[in-house]
């Protein structure tokens, strides 16, 4: 077996049960794309067992910290069938559910979402690359299902020196799926789709909406970054629940075409395509300055951009541009209006995110309350001992 020897000091994290080794604490050793290595400390102490990516600056990822454990199919069986039945401890209120979350259920680079009684999984380190097979037939056997679809091209995989690959990996059928979710139904394609298809991490935070909607009978609804409309048909949700839907007039934008044309018909699949609503294709930036040079308003605003931040090294241009659109958003909140704005960037902390939204506020001249602060649904937890896990964060600003 092949070890890595750390540096004097670089132990601590792992001791902390921290899953990644840097290419930067590493004194000696090294191990094929995805082989499993023993990491030890300077003094040659063990710290885990690990997969090794020789192409990514995170050059090791824990599999377990236990050192008479051993790194074989039995092992990934088990993480897999944990993950699985951990979800069936949380009300998800859905059947598009994210099975497995990367580090947080100990596979570290491995995403699985099931949508209906499809997996839709995402390989994204030399280790799970390493272990797709097993990995593959574990998913069948915890799930019981029989189609899994691999959607390994995202971003991540090339950091990891490991190219992309879709397609289906175990079964065959079709890749358009529809999935309910709280009070509506969503369609969606595991094949064209971003990420694995869905945003099911703002799962809560829709509802959350959705019951705004309900209570304050908004008129003017604006969702930026729309995706797939998912926000815009929790509004309605929520407005015909309150019998409020005449007279609302809702805004979708987004720069995707494919995503709005499946916006449209997400409103209709919910029975909501006789709605005032509007779907622009467009820059969310260039058109909220738009439509503050027309003055309008709104009473609630949804921002939910990609995430322009990926790792801490774009932090700082990643906030000038949610700086930005904040304060755009801001200034067109009626007064008594909401924001539900949102960061997905790891590398923007929720302090930071904060912050940001408060320089935003000062520079529109716009006070608010914060009512509540919004986070990824519980299927994509975050771990006590990972608290990089905490991607996605929102806050809720309620104009003065
Ligand atoms: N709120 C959505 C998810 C948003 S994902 C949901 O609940 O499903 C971010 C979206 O922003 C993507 O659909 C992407 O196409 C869009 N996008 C990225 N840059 C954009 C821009 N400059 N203007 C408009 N839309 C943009």
């Amino acid at each position: 077996m092949k070890a890595l020897r750390l540096r004097p000091g670089k132990e601590r994290s792992l001791l902390r049960r921290h899953p990644w080794v840097f290419d930067s604490a590493i004194a000696k050793g090294s191990g094929d794309a995805g082989e499993t290595v023993r990491v030890e400390s300077s003094e040659g102490q063990f710290l885990a067992w690990a997969s090794t990516s020789p192409a990514s600056k995170i050059r090791a990822r824990a599999w377990s910290f236990v050192e008479t454990q051993r790194i074989d199919a039995a092992f990934f069986q088990e993480r897999v069938k944990k993950a699985v039945d951990a979800r069936g401890l949380f009300d998800l209120q859905s059947d598009g559910v994210r099975l497995v979350h990367g580090e947080a259920d100990g596979l570290p680079g491995l995403i699985v979402d099931r949508y209906g009684d499809t997996l839709v999984a995402q390989f994204l380190s030399a280790g799970v690359e390493r272990w797709k097979p097993v990995l593959a037939d574990a998913l069948l056997a915890a799930t019981g299902l029989s189609k899994l679809y691999e959607r390994s091209d995202a971003s991540g995989r090339e950091r990891e020196g490991l190219k992309p690959v879709t397609g289906w990996l175990r079964g065959e059928g079709d890749t358009a799926q529809v999935i309910r979710e709280h009070a509506w139904r969503l369609s969606l394609d595991i094949a064209t789709g971003h990420k694995t298809g869905f945003y099911l991490d703002q799962r809560d935070s829709r509802q959350r909406f959705a019951e705004m909607a309900q209570h304050r009978k908004f008129r003017r609804v604006l969702n930026c970054f729309c995706y797939t409309g998912g926000f815009t048909v929790a509004a309605l949700a929520g407005l015909k629940a309150a019998g409020a839907i005449e007279g609302a007039e809702l805004t979708s934008i987004d720069s995707s075409l494919p995503a709005l044309d499946r916006a449209r018909a997400n409103l209709a699949l919910n029975g909501f395509e006789g709605a005032n609503a509007q779907f622009l294709d467009a820059d969310v930036n260039a058109s909220l300055r738009r439509f503050i040079e027309e003055g309008r308003t709104f009473d609630a605003i949804v921002l939910d951009p990609p995430k322009f931040a990926p790792t801490v090294a774009h932090a700082e241009r990643a906030a000038r541009a949610y700086k930005d659109i904040n304060r755009l958003g801001l200034k067109l909140l009626a007064p008594g209006g909401v924001l539900l704005t949102f960061s997905c960037s790891g590398g923007i902390g929720a302090d930071l995110f904060h912050k940001i939204v408060a320089s935003a506020g000062i520079d529109a001249g716009v006070d608010g309350y914060i009512s509540e602060r919004l986070g990824a649904a519980p299927d994509h937890p975050m771990t006590i001992e990972f608290p990089e896990g905490e991607y996605l964060k929102g806050l809720v600003v309620v104009r003065k």
